[in-house]
C-alpha cells in the first residue's frame, strides 16, 4: 500500500496530502506543549477528544453561516479539511482578562472587558507567536484591510456562537484563537475558518466554580486535561453523559 504524504508536522497535529485535490488529512496528535513548547508532554486521548470537539464546533459554525474548512470527520484522530492558504496571524478574541493580556495590562483575571477584544499575533514559533499591530499587519503585507476586517468579522461571529454554545452548558468563553484561510475560487478567493477549535485554543471555565477546562490545566498543572477535556466533551453531548475519563473514548455518531 503506497504511504500517504505528510505536508506539515506541528506541535499537535499532521497535515497529509487527502484524496482529493484542494483536501487534506488533519490528524489529531495526542503531544500538549506549551510555553513555546518548552513544557511539553504525551496526553493519552487529548487528539481523539480535540478531533470529535473541532468537529463539532466547526460543523455548528457551518450550520449558521460562518464558513470553515471543516469537511469531514474520517476516524478517531483525524478529518478531511479543504487545503487553504493559512493567513500567518493568529486572531484573538478576549470576553475577560486572562492569560498574557492580563499579565501584559496588570488585570486581574477573570476581569470584565468593556466588549471582546481583538488581538493579532504573528505565527512564528521561532519568535513565540508575538503580539502585533495593524500596522505591522499591512506594512509587512501579511494580510490587506479586507483580509483583516474579514478575519474580524469572522472571530467576532465564533465568539458569538462559541459563546452562546458555551453558556448553554455551563462554561464560560473566556478567550479563544482561531487561524483563518485563502480558499481561491478561480480568481476569486474567500476566507474561512481553518486549523481547529478546541479547548487546546480557547479558555473556558466552568461558571459556578471557575474550574478551568482547557489547556490551562496542562501550562498551569492543575490536574488531569484529558478529565477536563472529556467534560466538555460530556456536557456538549459529544461524549456519552457517563464517560469515564480518557481511557479510549467512546465516539457518539
Ligand atoms: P494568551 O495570549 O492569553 O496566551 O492566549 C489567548 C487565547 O488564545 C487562549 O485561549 C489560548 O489558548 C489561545 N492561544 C494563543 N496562542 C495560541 C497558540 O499558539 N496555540 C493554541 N492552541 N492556542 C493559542
Amino acid at each position: 500500500m503506497a504511504r500517504r504524504k505528510k505536508i506539515y508536522e506541528g506541535k499537535a497535529k499532521i497535515l497529509y496530502e487527502g484524496p482529493e485535490p484542494g483536501t487534506i488529512v488533519q490528524y489529531f496528535k495526542d503531544d500538549a506543549t506549551a510555553f513555546n513548547a518548552e513544557k511539553r508532554d504525551v496526553i493519552e486521548g487529548k487528539g481523539v477528544l480535540n478531533n470529535r470537539l473541532s468537529e463539532f464546533f466547526m460543523t455548528g459554525l457551518g450550520t449558521v453561516g460562518v464558513p470553515t474548512h471543516f469537511l469531514k470527520r474520517l476516524n478517531m484522530r483525524e478529518q478531511l479539511v479543504r487545503q487553504v492558504e493559512i493567513i500567518p496571524l493568529e486572531i484573538i478574541v478576549r470576553n475577560l482578562a486572562a492569560g498574557t493580556m492580563a499579565k501584559r495590562l496588570g488585570l486581574e483575571e477573570g476581569e470584565a472587558l468593556p466588549r471582546p477584544i481583538v488581538e493579532y499575533c504573528l505565527k512564528d514559533d521561532k519568535l513565540g507567536d508575538p503580539l502585533v499591530s495593524e500596522e505591522h499587519i499591512f506594512a509587512f503585507g501579511w494580510a490587506s484591510q479586507q483580509d483583516l476586517d474579514d478575519m474580524v468579522a469572522l472571530a467576532l461571529r465564533v465568539n458569538d456562537f462559541m459563546s452562546g454554545l458555551m453558556y448553554g452548558v455551563g462554561i464560560k468563553l473566556v478567550d479563544f484563537k482561531i487561524e483563518v484561510g485563502r480558499l481561491w475560487d478561480g480568481d476569486f478567493q474567500r476566507l474561512i475558518v481553518a486549523d481547529e477549535i478546541s479547548p487546546d485554543s480557547c479558555r473556558l471555565w466552568d461558571i459556578e466554580t471557575g474550574q478551568k477546562l482547557d489547556k490551562d490545566v496542562f501550562r498551569r498543572d492543575l490536574g488531569n486535561l484529558a478529565d477536563a477535556y472529556t467534560e466538555v466533551a460530556r456536557r456538549l453531548g459529544v461524549l456519552p453523559a457517563n464517560a469515564t475519563p480518557i481511557i479510549k473514548p467512546t465516539l457518539i455518531n
